[in-house]
């Protein structure tokens, strides 16, 4: 592929591949992905609606994704087993996602078995297809920043304890939204058990978290909050759960990417938003919404998203009309089974 290509020569290369390989193709793509491949992409979403709609591609013959690769390994494990999918940069791993492994994991279980409480697993979908897959055996689910709550609540309502990972702050925002207090979680220390993991600072807790965190969602502060209002005054501040409890609380409202996208286009024109989320879907929003407002609480991108560049995608999609080899997507098959159970339960409380 050739990198002296100009911006418009790449966008108009894309639509042009996108034509020759018509409905053999989808192409998903995140919200926080570069802005001319949301525009190419057929559809949009967060984590949620991309795995509701990877299950749902009946017809493509490719599923071309683009995102963080955690979340092609979703679609692999969700699509055909003779549908193909591609990811346009597999070394575009979320950070958050590699702050739990299954070993780290696994040990925490064994302990908290030993408390005599019943336990349910619940692993944010920024994870590895493995820590799925130990969901899925637990008896556990996969959640997004848009049902974390209708899981935690789940699993309360079977008189067990949500073991949520690997973010924290997105378990204590979830937590807190059902009236549970810090002193009724409990925080998993994965990196130090003499940090004080003890069967006794479990005993009691309503929630166990896991000490992991987006880089991205805790760069905001609460003194940024404060100076947005500061300098905009009358301004209405968005931030995503991902962000720490100080920022959430400051703030005056916090929901997942749809939450925030669906609640600016039904505000009014003239409205002023501050965002706190991924700068490239601030930019989206604010270029789709004109009679608005829209500044970003601070502009921080998700250096691992930008891996998944323009002209990588269009590498991807040029590959397939040449039928030139290319690395597809792989779940080992005993990791997806499995997985696929704990993305089902979760697909099935919505
Ligand atoms: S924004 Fe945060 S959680 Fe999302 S992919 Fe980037 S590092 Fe991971």
């Amino acid at each position: 592929m050739e990198t002296a290509l100009s911006r418009e020569e790449t966008i108009g290369r894309i639509a042009a591949a996108k034509k020759k390989l018509g409905r053999d193709l989808v192409i998903l793509a995140h919200y926080y992905q570069n802005i001319d491949i949301v525009r190419s992409a057929d559809l949009v979403g967060d984590s949620l609606q991309l795995a509701q709609s990877a299950s749902k591609q009946h017809d493509a013959k490719y599923i071309v994704f683009c995102a963080v690769s955690f979340m092609a390994e979703m679609a692999r494990m969700l699509c055909r087993p003779d549908q193909r999918v591609f990811h346009p940069d597999l070394e575009a791993k979320c950070p958050l996602a590699e702050m739990a492994v299954i070993e780290d994991v696994e040990r925490a279980w064994a302990a908290l078995q030993t408390t005599g409480k019943r336990f349910i697993p619940v692993v944010y979908v920024n994870s590895r297809a493995d820590l799925k897959a130990f969901c899925g055996r637990n008896g556990g689910f996969v959640c997004t920043s848009a049902n974390a709550k209708k899981a935690m609540e789940h699993v309360l309502s079977q008189n067990a304890v949500p073991f949520f990972f690997p973010d924290e702050n997105l378990g204590r925002n979830t937590a807190h939204t059902m009236g549970i207090p810090d002193e009724e979680m409990f925080l998993w220390e994965p990196y130090n058990d003499t940090r004080g993991n003890s069967a006794a600072g479990i005993a009691g807790k309503k929630v166990i978290l896991w000490r992991g965190f987006c880089y991205v969602h805790t760069a905001f502060k609460p003194s940024d909050v404060e100076e947005v209002k500061k300098t905009y005054g009358d301004i209405s501040v968005i931030v995503h759960p991902e962000c720490v409890p100080g920022v959430v609380r400051l703030s005056d409202h916090v929901g997942s990417t749809s939450f925030i996208k669906n609640t600016i286009e039904a505000a009014p024109a003239g409205s002023r938003w501050a965002i706190g989320t991924e700068i490239n879907f601030v930019e989206c929003i604010r270029e789709d919404n004109p009679d608005k407002l829209i500044v970003p609480l601070k502009a921080w991108e998700c250096r691992d998203m930008a891996k998944v560049t323009p002209l990588k995608f269009l590498a991807v999609l040029e590959n397939l009309i040449e039928d030139r080899p290319q690395p597809e997507v792989a779940v080992d098959a005993g990791n997806a089974k499995y997985a696929r159970v704990a993305l089902e339960r979760m697909l099935t409380i919505g």
